[in-house]
């Protein structure tokens, strides 16, 4: 079949609805506020935005104010999260589009608050507490008087207290009870103080599927609603993958036993075979490591087939002897399914030794996002 792109991610609407309704439901009272942070983990933040909307989400996080900026320029209102901190010279575009966003310290919260006061703006923030991270975050101990801080500062609103877990595994690892207790603990102490908190939030999509409790008013699941969690995790099977990965066969060439492949010779054929070269490659974001690991795996006409030799920038080959009838234009599969063989985004970044958001935030632009099921169904169908 004549493909029109040289590589595609298929992007599943109707996989997202369902996975962000299966959240909602596990979350039970609390929002789910979805993260698409660095463009949705690849995913395409503008496009799962829309639905986002049209689903009555209350908040959505991003990652920095041009993530912000691009989402507003397309026309989504929805109340946006800087998840992280800013820089000062983001602060403007923050302001000019209401966008809200975590603090860490006393010193940034007044200097958040100079500059809207300057720019005659109020601004919404999530005062965030380090409770293990280590990362960004207010230590415990000094929460309380960064949000007396916020709440007397007449330009800045405190929205919200958030923290963010360190333990992958959510609640099972015990790490994860322990920093939930000295977030719990912290957040009383501000409101026993008189500090109002309109939304406290702390689970990550790890800690909503391994049943944290309580959740408070909301929680940000990313990785989850893109359908990829862990296999130890439930809820990882009830959600369904949104993304899909192809590309087509645009060489196909028959090689003698002893042919060298790729950069550096890394690979060389063991019994006379055929070759598919594919127009996809580390610039695309197929990792280098698949090939110099020599553990990928693609499907071509429903059977797996090795990548083999160095993955390069623009395109890879794939060790097709095995499948008959293969031809030019064939879709090739890196994640999704072909017949009765799956390959999941979990696959892959295991046999490229990394995780799977790596693999999804790194496909680059030059992969086209193909949405599918961009229609949403009636509104009665979805709840
Ligand atoms: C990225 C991020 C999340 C989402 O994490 P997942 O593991 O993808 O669910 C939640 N909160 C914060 C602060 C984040 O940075």
């Amino acid at each position: 079949m004549q493909r029109r792109h040289r590589a595609w991610a298929e992007i599943d609407l109707a996989a997202f609805r369902h996975n962000l309704t299966l959240a909602q439901n596990i979350a039970g009272s609390a929002k789910v506020w979805p993260v698409l942070k660095a463009n949705a983990y690849g995913h395409g933040a503008l496009a799962l935005a829309r639905v986002c909307e049209e689903m009555d989400i209350e908040c959505v996080g991003v990652g920095d104010s041009a993530e912000a900026l691009a989402l507003r320029t397309h026309g989504i209102n929805l109340p946006l999260l800087v998840l992280g901190t800013v820089i000062d010279a983001e602060l403007p575009l923050l302001l000019e589009h209401h966008v809200e966003v975590g603090v860490h310290s006393e010193g940034r919260a007044q200097e958040l608050g100079e500059q809207a006061q300057t720019l005659g703006e109020i601004l919404g923030v999530h005062l965030k507490v380090d409770v293990g991270m280590g990362r960004l975050g207010v230590r415990p101990e000094a929460a309380l008087r960064v949000a007396r801080a916020i709440e007397r500062h007449p330009f800045l609103r405190l929205r919200g207290v958030m923290t963010h877990f360190s333990a992958p595994e959510g609640c099972h690892d015990p790490q994860t009870a322990g920093q939930h207790a000295l977030f719990l603990a912290t957040v009383s102490e501000i409101r026993a103080a008189g500090v109002a908190i309109p939304h406290v939030h702390c689970a990550n999509s790890a800690a909503l599927a391994t049943g944290l409790q309580p959740l408070g008013d909301a929680v940000r699941p990313g990785i989850a609603l893109f359908g990829i969690l862990p296999d130890s995790m439930e809820m990882g099977k009830r959600l369904k993958p949104i993304l899909s990965l192809h590309a087509q066969i645009v060489f196909l060439k028959d090689i003698p036993t002893g042919a060298p492949v790729g950069y550096g010779s890394r690979w060389t054929s063991h019994r006379p075979t055929r070759l598919a070269t594919l127009p996809i490659g580390y610039a695309d974001g197929i990792p280098y490591r698949l090939g110099a690991q020599g553990r990928g795996t693609v499907l071509v006409r429903g059977q797996r087939c090795p990548v083999v030799g160095a993955v390069s920038m623009d395109y890879c080959t794939v060790d097709v002897g095995h499948v008959p009838d293969v031809q030019l234009g064939d879709t090739v599969t890196f994640i999704g399914k072909q017949g009765q063989e799956c390959l999941r985004v979990q696959d892959l970044a295991e046999a490229a030794g990394t995780i799977p958001y790596e693999i999804t935030c790194s496909l680059s632009g030059r992969v086209h996002r193909v949405l599918t099921h961009a229609q949403a169904p009636s509104v009665s169908s979805i709840r």
